[in-house]
């Protein structure tokens, strides 16, 4: 038999408890809120044809800066910008270029959880990173002034983790250093009906600058 001042206590834990479901209901609510009106916002900005939920997946996965020591950094929109090394293309992601100026100094990090699909040396990227989202987008890391030596094709990376420094290798042979200043080119790309196609990352680099992490 339950005496009366149990079944009190019980019906106290049972409120808070609910009170504190609502109240959680609530905060997520608030944040899905936010972070669906900040999709919509960037969508328009980018032009790229990219949906809604697609700025919204890339919102969620993008959970850090590139760079880990951010504020020795500036980028601007650059992207779509002209260039000639290689031929005539156009300019495929975001340049954070770091303010020292020094190779090696700043670190490289992973924006997003992923699988390591490419490490190592590109003529035009110098040695680089891809990483493969779960939501399948591509992470492009380029002109490192070196990786993590253990980063291998297929392993496991999280959001956050060191890939490696800041440089500026690239447009020559294996080693090439100096022909511009030293950054990261940052890119995404999303799998377009078989072939790999860029977004312009700058409005996202630009939220995730400015919030938390
Ligand atoms: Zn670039």
């Amino acid at each position: 038999m339950i005496d009366s001042s149990a079944v009190v206590h019980i019906k106290r834990s049972f409120t808070v408890a609910l009170l504190v479901l609502v109240m959680l209901a609530a905060i997520c609510q608030r944040h899905l809120e936010m972070m669906l009106s900040t999709s919509l916002s960037i969508k328009k900005q980018m032009q790229d044809g990219c949906s809604g939920r697609e700025v919204y997946d890339l919102l969620r996965e993008m959970r850090c800066f590139p760079v880990e020591e951010k504020d020795a950094c500036d980028f601007e929109n650059g992207y779509g910008d002209g260039r000639t090394y290689g031929g005539e293309r156009t300019h495929e992601g975001i340049d954070v270029m770091s303010r020292s100026g020094k190779r090696g100094e700043l670190t490289v990090q992973s924006v997003s959880d992923g699988v390591v699909e490419n490490v190592g040396w590109l003529p035009l990227g110098g040695y680089r990173v891809g990483i493969r989202s779960p939501k399948g987008y591509y992470f492009y890391y380029a002109h490192l002034e070196k990786y993590d030596p253990g980063l291998k094709k297929g392993q496991k990376v999280y959001a956050g983790q060191a890939l490696g420094l800041m440089g500026d290798t690239g447009y020559g042979k294996e080693g090439t250093r100096g022909k511009f200043p030293v950054h990261l080119h940052f890119g995404i790309y999303r799998r377009n009906q078989g072939s790999e196609e860029s977004l312009n990352p700058y409005y996202l680099l630009k939220t995730i600058f400015r919030s938390h992490i």
